[in-house]
């Protein structure tokens, strides 16, 4: 495993490479999540690489860039034995230069959610992943469905620009109450770690209101906004039940859906989905 920080290195290393490449974008703080990513691109490809890199253009003004947990030394170690080739950790100073003035806006499904929630966070996500596909130029990538409007996005623009990558989709990883894995659950209090498992619960009751026959996607999204109220230490910024394909909301349920959410549990802002079908 090659940890590589210029850019030239990075380039030059994957040129030597043969055959497949998988990609596996992350910001660190490594976790299982990341790591099923990992061993999936390992399955099927001839190479891995995975980038570390806390993209400055997705957080807004007010978000957690700062505070976000940054150790390249734990990191390393977790992925140490996983068959990566490659981690590339590329710095500001490359992928930003003072000049730097291009960008990769992608509309529609940036819209809704996550889009409307962080404004910006979509055009700095699709610009930096651009990017890095243009360094590493992998066969295929690999995002988690826990981002799924990301994997939209990137999916979108992989289209849309002719980027001949394969996006692979992997399935959100969860701890044993159900909370996915995020980099941001270490910024949880006991009592709000506690109080993190409403967002799963909430998305169970979606998925058991769906099986039981519910298509008032409205009446679903009552229930689960009543119950996460119920828990005082959160609050919603959305509920959602949308079309799985274009993430519009949907009013009754009559083709495949997803409910997502995002909930602040103190001041964590945490997002959640599960598909309905
Ligand atoms: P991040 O480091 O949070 O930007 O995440 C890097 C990649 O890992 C993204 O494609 C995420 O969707 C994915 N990921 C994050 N958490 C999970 C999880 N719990 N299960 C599966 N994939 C995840």
């Amino acid at each position: 495993m090659q940890v590589v920080k210029p850019l030239f290195e990075a380039r030059a290393l994957r040129q030597k490479l043969s055959g497949t490449v998988g990609f596996v974008p992350t910001m660190g703080y490594l976790h299982e999540g990341h790591l099923a990513l990992v061993k999936q691109a390992r399955i099927e490809n001839s190479a891995v690489i995975v980038s570390i890199y806390v993209n400055p253009t997705q957080f807004g003004p007010r978000e957690d860039f700062g505070a976000y947990p940054r150790d390249l030394n734990r990191d390393l170690e977790l992925l140490k034995g996983g068959g990566v080739d490659i981690v590339f950790v590329p710095s500001d100073d490359e992928m930003y230069p003072p000049e730097f003035s291009s960008w990769v806006d992608v509309e529609k499904v940036t819209e809704r959610l996550e889009g409307a929630a962080r404004p910006g966070h979509f055009r700095g996500v699709a610009t930096v992943v651009a990017k890095l596909f243009n360094i590493v130029q992998p066969s295929r990538a690999y995002f988690g469905q826990k981002d799924a409007q990301q994997v939209m996005v990137i999916k979108r623009m992989v289209a849309d620009l002719n980027m001949g990558i394969e996006i692979v989709v992997v399935p959100t990883l969860r701890e044993s109450d159900g909370l996915a894995m995020s980099s941001r659950n270490i910024y949880l209090s006991p009592k709000e770690r506690q109080a993190a498992m409403i967002l799963f619960k909430a998305l169970t009751l979606a998925r058991q209101l769906r099986r039981g026959g519910e298509k008032d996607a409205e009446e679903i999204r009552r229930q689960m906004t009543a119950l996460i109220q119920k828990e005082p230490l959160a609050q919603i910024d959305y509920v959602s039940i949308a079309d799985a394909e274009a993430l519009e909301e949907l009013s009754s349920i009559d083709r495949p859906a997803v409910a997502s959410l995002a909930v602040r549990i103190g001041k964590t802002r945490l997002i959640d989905n599960m598909p309905l079908e």
